[in-house]
């Protein structure tokens, strides 16, 4: 299946890591318990592997980084960034439940963050979208990521009733064709799938922002508890199987675009 990706896709994968660097441990102000459980939740677990088995390396862009040292999927300024307001900004203050998760930084520090792990994700993916429009023509942003089975008490949609599916998108760059498309194919499919709920949006970077049409994208986020273990972060029997579909899926709808 993965040899039908094709080379215009770039897949962004912001909260697959668990990695907090030994020289940013001190600046989290919770023990190695509380640490363990707040990657527990707020990690992508596996959406790598999920989304991106067999892609080549070219296409893919990772945050190396877990995102409670950086969130490559905020703006960097919090003036940007709705986020922030709950201590949730490109540098997390607070964790999933409001409590305090890092020490004050200095704004060396902050900015120290935002040039080692923020900067550098961000220049490998607009040089990776550049390259597809030279080589293509266009190219499309994956956003990839997944959601709990069960709000966190950070997320502003409370909802108990979520999809098994939600599907981002973005005005400029989601063409309705590919959002529709993906959406009537996963409920063909028998899941459950929603527009922009219970999270909307759809990443871009920002020197094609709402400005190169040929760059399209889209967020596919997959409820947790369809491929993993919530409680334990291992993979589940159906790991394999979700997999599958929403490569086929994309597959099949990107025809359109
Ligand atoms: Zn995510």
């Amino acid at each position: 299946m993965a040899s039908q990706i094709s080379g215009w896709f770039v897949f962004h994968v912001p909260h697959d890591s668990t990695w907090i660097p030994d020289n940013i441990r001190h600046q989290i102000a919770v023990s190695d318990n509380e640490l363990a459980d707040e990657i527990l939740k707020m990690t992508d677990h596996h959406t790598l592997d999920l989304f991106t088995n067999g892609i080549p390396a070219e296409q893919i862009v990772r945050a190396e980084v877990s995102r409670l040292v950086v969130d490559v999927e905020r703006f960097a300024d919090d003036s940007n960034e709705a986020m922030s307001a709950v201590g949730m900004g490109a540098v997390y203050l607070r964790t999933h439940n409001g409590l305090r998760l890092r020490h004050p930084l200095t704004d060396a520090e902050r900015n120290t963050l935002i040039y080692d792990w923020y900067t550098p994700h961000h220049n490998a993916l607009t040089d990776k979208v550049d390259l597809a429009l030279a080589r293509f023509g266009k190219c499309l942003v994956v956003d990839c990521h997944s959601f709990p089975s069960v709000p966190l008490p950070y997320e502003s949609e409370q909802s108990p009733d979520r999809p098994e599916f939600c599907i981002g998108t973005n005005a400029f760059h989601t063409p309705a064709m590919l959002s529709g498309g993906l959406i009537d194919a996963f409920k063909q499919e028998g899941f459950s799938v929603r527009k922009d709920f219970p999270f909307d949006g759809a990443l871009v970077p920002l020197k094609f922002y709402e400005q190169d049409n040929r760059v399209s994208a889209v967020m596919i986020e997959v409820r947790r508890d369809l491929y993993m273990n919530e409680v334990t972060g291992e993979k589940s029997n159906r790991f394999g199987e979700i997999a599958e579909v929403v490569h086929r899926l994309l597959m099949a709808c990107t025809e359109r675009i």
